[in-house]
């Protein structure tokens, strides 16, 4: 978006105060990453989204990723872009030495990501993906297969893509067709059509390595027979040279709403050489490992656009003057006064604050556990945020990608009908936004993955430890006067999120269908109560920073304003979400698929 600000202010404050990173870093032995190195790396991240790709963000939209008989051609800038961010050494940030890359934290090219999305979403799904696909053979690759493809990977001279969709089988993956026969030399022939393959093929990089899911013969039938492949556009020598080209074609690309500098494309595979990654049949497992990061990665797009499309309508309701105020002329100087003053305006530009600020709060939070779970030799410290982050994963992702649809509708709204107009960047923001609700798991399956496999599926003992880390904060700061009617507020919601789990689990009992029915209300109840524990931590620390006497009074005077609006207006949507579960399943269910008339 043009005009773009990385907010790493407010992503340092979450990290070093808040949350206490610089703690967090030596703890894992990352001694690299000490708060000036961390500044340092954010101030180059913040550079190249602002001045490389949000000015390319907008012909990226206009022009979109084009197909020609094969191949894909990225809009104008968008190659060089790749270029530079290759030069830069950003591909490899948290990548191993041995593969040429800087073995930095997880959280710290996570946190730094929001940025690139909110410069250009487009942009980002690229090396955003190639991240999965090196992550997959990391951890389940062989040796020799880490050889062939992660140092290219790392470079960026090549990049990956995780190809799972099936024209027939998108949320239910036990469907899949493609097939995998084996060869006499131990790789393996693939065959058959992905579709939505992001980044499946483009002009960015040399090779393009295809990590897929497939079946081989006999496999069992369902999720229990799906195996893991690693499928090169060209194939690659045991050293890790490219050679000739593999059987593997881009068929065409989709024409679609919003991300159109990404290619979506159907990747055809016509006895590909493949190599198996993991065990056979075992393929799902492996993609759970870093199912969690992924899914965070669509969360933090969410959060990036709600950043976004709150910079935009802040300049714009400064800027725009349209009648008085009610209270009287605030710009005597001009012909009306600008919108800002309208308090209709300050609920849209408020509610898009208390998103993207408590969005970050939770979503940095979230990749710090996930840094615990991957580089912490604390067995205890690893399992506890391995629990708390299995709850969290599907909140984080399904939550912050449906508020950045309000977010972004409202980013149009405070602009009234320009904000429907293209030049200022506002409908494509919400446009390129819509997808994140959808891909990764849609916010449906997010929700049961929270409500029956996660918290039900665990007897509340997920639900349980995360509860009590929000009970004890809260017990804690309960004597701050100023904070008790805050940290009541959660401990109430806490009562209820666990009467609510107990009702829903009790109800499963003799109908399985309550569960789906309830879901999507659970995990937005349970979206705001956590956005509201950050928001009360977050209003602590600010007012801890302004009886020490800061100088930056405006930044933590906002976050306690910002804070007593989250919790007098966005906390309460809460009691909606809480009666629609409780009403049961049956006013879902009882009408038949016939009754569903139309017209
Ligand atoms: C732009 C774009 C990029 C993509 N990139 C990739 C990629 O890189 N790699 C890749 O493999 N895939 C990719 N996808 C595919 C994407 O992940 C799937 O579209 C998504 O998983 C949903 O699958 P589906 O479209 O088949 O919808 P379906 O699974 O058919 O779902 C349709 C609707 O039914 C609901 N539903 C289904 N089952 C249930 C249930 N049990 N309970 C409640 N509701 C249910 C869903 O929530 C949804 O609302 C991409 C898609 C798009 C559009």
């Amino acid at each position: 978006m043009q005009g773009y600000k990385s907010p790493q202010k407010d992503a340092l404050f979450v990290m070093n105060e808040l949350l206490g990173f610089e703690k967090h870093y030596a703890d894992l032995g990352f001694e690299d990453a000490s708060p000036d190195m961390v500044e340092a790396i954010f101030s180059e991240a913040a550079k190249f989204s602002e001045n490389v790709l949000a000015p390319i963000n907008a012909i990226g939209d206009e022009i979109g990723a084009t197909w020609d008989d094969g191949v894909v051609t990225t809009p104008p800038g968008f190659k060089e872009a790749y270029q530079q961010y290759v030069e830069g050494g950003w591909p490899g940030m948290t990548r191993p030495h041995e593969f040429g890359g800087q073995a930095l934290p997880y959280s710290l090219a996570s946190t730094l990501g929001e940025w690139l999305s909110g410069a250009n979403h487009s942009w980002a799904m690229y090396p955003g993906l190639s991240q999965g696909c090196m992550a997959t053979l990391e951890t389940h690759g062989t040796d020799e297969q880490r050889k062939m493809f992660l140092h290219k990977l790392v470079e960026g001279s090549w990049t990956g893509t995780m190809c799972l969709t099936e024209s027939h089988c998108g949320s239910d993956l036990g469907m899949l067709k493609c097939k995998a026969e084996p060869n006499t030399d131990g790789s393996y022939n693939l065959t058959g059509s992905k579709i939505f393959i992001s980044a499946g093929e483009h002009d960015f990089s040399e090779n393009i390595v295809h990590i897929v899911i497939a079946r081989l013969p006999d496999a069992p039938k369902g999720t229990r027979g799906i195996s893991l492949f690693v499928v090169p556009k060209f194939n690659v020598s045991p050293e890790g040279e490219k050679l000739d080209r593999n059987a593997v074609t881009c068929g065409s690309i989709e024409h679609k709403m919003g991300i159109k500098a990404s290619a979506t494309c159907v990747i055809n595979f016509d006895a590909a050489k493949g190599y198996l990654v993991g065990t056979e049949n075992r393929g799902l497992n492996c993609m759970f490992t870093f199912m969690n990061t992924a899914r965070i990665g669509t969360g933090l797009e969410g959060l990036s656009a709600t950043e976004a499309a709150f910079q935009g309508a802040l300049k714009y309701a400064k800027d725009r003057l349209q009648f008085r105020s009610m209270k009287g002329v605030k710009n005597p100087d001009g012909p009306a006064d600008p919108i800002i003053n309208h308090p209709d305006v300050r609920r849209m530009l408020l509610t898009q604050k208390a998103l993207a600020e408590g969005n970050r709060a939770l979503i940095i939070y979230a990749m710090q556990l996930v840094d615990v779970t991957q580089y912490s030799k604390d067995d205890d410290a690893k399992q506890l945020a391995e629990a708390k982050l299995a709850l969290l994963t599907p909140i984080v992702k399904a939550f912050l990608t449906e508020t950045a649809q309000e977010a972004t509708s409202y980013g149009m709204q405070v602009y009234g009908g320009h904000g429907y107009i293209k030049e200022w960047g506002m409908e494509q923001l919400a446009r390129d936004t819509r997808i994140c609700t959808m891909y990764e798991g849609t916010t449906g399956i997010q929700a049961i993955d929270l409500l029956a496999r996660k918290v039900v599926g665990s007897n509340g003992e997920l639900l349980n430890v995360f509860v009590k880390e929000v009970r004890d904060y809260c017990l804690s700061v309960r004597d701050k006067s100023q904070f008790a009617a805050w940290s009541n507020a959660i401990n109430t919601h806490l009562d209820e999120w666990q009467q609510l789990t107990s009702d829903v689990s009790k109800r499963a009992t003799t109908n399985p269908e309550e569960l789906g029915a309830a879901s999507v209300d659970y995990l937005m109840y349970s979206g705001y109560v956590v956005v509201g524990y950050f928001w009360l931590k977050m209003a602590v620390t600010a007012q801890q920073k302004l009886d020490e006497g800061t100088s930056d009074v405006d930044f933590y005077q906002a976050k306690l304003h910002t804070t007593k609006f989250y919790f007098d207006r966005m906390l309460s949507r809460t009691r909606s979400l809480a009666s629609a579960m409780g009403s049961g399943a049956d006013n879902l269910m009882s009408i038949s698929e016939e009754q569903f008339l139309v017209g």
